[in-house]
């Protein structure tokens, strides 16, 4: 069975301490020789110039590293001058995205969906970039119904992307669905699913239900059964996360995506209990 390619994503870091700590993270996670380290970037252009500094040190320290970009809010131009910063600085892929408007804020700018904004990477930059799209197996909380999700995410495809990272999930059989029914629309794309390592139930629960993904009830129940224990929930979590991982690389999925939250140690612990990277 071929090995899956791993990829880890950061976000840009607030202070000097969170850009220490990410250099830290970084140097040990490059244990794991992933293909490449990506950063978020935030709603409206929010960390435009965070974004950029994290993605050149990272690639400054010899690592692959992929801005996220997302076009809501944003004009034509202002997108064509941050692909023009990330060319010059030798940047060769980008997840692109539409992201969502900050509260607020009422103008949608130029763009309003994400394939618009692949097809213009495409238009003004011929095939400079690698382009990453999202994918959603439990489907994006805002699309009108699954079969819409799955021509949105076609016309991603159709504009040009080259792969796809998924919205993190715990349930198997959403992956596996979500990739047959692309299949069957002949989109023939790599889909990479994203994989949240578990450190506190609480606040991964409060952040799924906004984000679209589920957590499954028999996973709630155990974990809130363990209250303030987090040496158990760790322990669980772990384990979940590593069998999950485990489904998805016998079922052939091409990578392993892992959302870090900038910490090295759950995806390390993971990453060795599949004996990837190491
Ligand atoms: P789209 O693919 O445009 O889809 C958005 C919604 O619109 C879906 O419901 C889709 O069904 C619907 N839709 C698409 N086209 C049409 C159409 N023509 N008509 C009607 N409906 C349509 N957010 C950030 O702010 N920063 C990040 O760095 C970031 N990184 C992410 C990385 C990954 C791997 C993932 C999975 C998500 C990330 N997000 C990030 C979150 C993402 O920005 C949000 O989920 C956002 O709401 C949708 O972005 P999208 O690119 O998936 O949008």
């Amino acid at each position: 069975m071929a090995k899956p390619e791993l990829s880890i994503e950061f976000f840009p870091p607030q202070t000097p301490e969170g850009a220490q700590k990410l250099r830290d993270t970084c140097r040990k996670l490059a244990t794991l020789k992933p293909s490449f380290f990506s950063v978020t970037y935030g709603a409206g252009g929010s960390t435009r110039e965070r974004t950029f500094a994290t993605v050149r040190e990272i690639a400054a320290d010899g690592f692959e590293a992929a801005p996220h970009l997302s076009c809501i809010g944003s004009t034509r131009a202002s997108i064509r001058e941050i692909l023009a910063e990330y060319a010059a600085a030798g940047i060769r892929r980008i997840v692109a995205l539409r992201g969502d408007l900050p509260s607020g804020v009422g103008d949608p700018g130029e763009f309003r969906y994400a394939n618009e904004l692949v097809e213009f990477i495409r238009n003004e930059t011929g095939d400079r970039f690698h382009l990453e799209v999202a994918a959603y197996p439990e489907w994006h909380p805002q699309a009108k119904s699954p079969k819409d999700d799955l021509l949105a995410f076609k016309r991603k495809a159709d504009a040009g992307a080259n792969s796809a990272i998924t919205q993190y999930f715990y349930n198997f059989d959403a992956y596996a669905h979500f990739v047959e029914s692309v299949r069957a629309m002949g989109v023939e794309l790599p889909i990479v699913p994203g994989i949240m390592p578990i450190v506190s139930f609480s606040k991964l629960a409060r952040f799924s239900d906004a984000c679209g993904a589920e957590l499954p009830r028999w996973m709630r129940k155990k974990f809130e059964a363990f209250g303030d224990d987090a040496e158990s929930i760790r322990a669980f979590g772990l384990d979940v996360v590593t069998e999950l991982c485990e489904r998805l690389i016998a079922a052939g999925a091409p990578g392993l995506h892992f959302y870090s939250m900038n910490q090295a140690g759950l995806t390390t612990a993971i990453c060795e209990r599949l004996k990837l990277g190491c």
